[in-house]
């Protein structure tokens, strides 16, 4: 595996892969490494011939009061782990690569499928997201990329770029890959104390009820929701941000569930003895 740290090498080796004929897959990540980014890399080695890595922790997508500064950094290991799983290029760019003059005037919009969940929460989060990505699909220049179903709105803003700026890009998606306890892998789960994480599977449970109540029957998104708010409401430490039934490309509330749609859901934990 080579590492590549500036703009102007990374699109040497894409030019140098093109010129052989060569396919590219490209994952991006922020980093500190789990086997939900690595199952990205084995979707990516199954469709292309090349596949490009970045880990970059874009300071456009979070708020003032998230964690950027302290997002895990975890290169080394990174890098060990990536070289394992069969990555050839890794891209590791500085924020002043990518962000030379601090923050760019031009941004991409989400749109209406950035808007509700996740998107209210965390304003301007896909905003950021999508001007890296878009940012990294020009520098990349792959034929297809590789995002994972554990941020499902992300994976639908990208798809409405994607379509709507006419990026000549494929996009794959790979299902979630989870702990045994149920909660989905995630860079972020190591700030959580052992109360915290228990309290975070309750949520996988209340979306996994969710699935059950659709496998026998139920197709009333009302009637859905209701039984995984039950599960969330009135646990201590446990405060709810958002559970819905939506449709998977749009990420507009259904009233009536179908096959493809999907329930989503984000809760804050706390924990007052860590
Ligand atoms: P991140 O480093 O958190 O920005 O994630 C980089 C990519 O890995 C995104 O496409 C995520 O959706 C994907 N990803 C992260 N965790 C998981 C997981 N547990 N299962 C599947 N994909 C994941």
């Amino acid at each position: 595996m080579q590492l590549v740290e500036t703009i102007d090498e990374m699109r040497h080796v894409v030019a140098d892969a093109r010129t052989k004929g060569q396919s590219i897959a490209f994952v991006p990540t922020m980093g500190a490494l789990h086997e939900g980014h690595l199952t990205l890399v084995d979707e990516a080695k199954r469709v292309a011939e090349v596949v490009v890595m970045s880990v970059f922790v874009n300071p456009l997508q979070f708020s003032p009061t998230e964690d950027f500064a302290r997002y895990p950094r975890t290169l080394d290991e990174d890098a060990r782990l990536a070289a394992d799983r069969g990555v050839n290029f890794l891209f590791t760019p500085t924020k002043e690569d990518i962000y030379p003059e601090h923050a760019p005037v031009v941004y991409v919009h989400p749109g209406t499928v950035g808007k509700e969940w996740e998107g209210a929460v965390r304003p301007h989060h896909f905003e950021g997201v999508l001007t890296v990505v878009a940012k990294l699909f020009h520098i990349v220049m792959p034929d297809v990329a590789v995002f994972g179903q554990k941020d499902l709105q992300q994976v639908a803003a990208v798809k409405a770029m994607v379509r709507d700026l006419n990026f000549p890009v494929g996009i794959l998606v790979a299902p979630i890959v989870r702990d045994p306890d149920g909660m989905a892998m995630s860079s972020r789960n190591r700030y959580l104390s052992p109360k915290e994480r228990e309290l975070g599977t309750i949520l996988s449970k209340a979306l996994f009820a969710m699935r059950d109540a659709f496998m026998r029957g139920e197709r009333r998104a009302s009637a859905l929701e209701a039984i995984g708010w039950r599960m969330l409401e009135r646990v201590v430490g446990l405060t709810p941000r958002y559970l819905a039934v939506v449709n998977a490309d749009t990420f507009q509330r259904v009233n009536t569930v179908h096959h493809g749609d999907a329930a989503v859901g984000a809760v804050r934990v706390s924990d007052d003895s860590a």
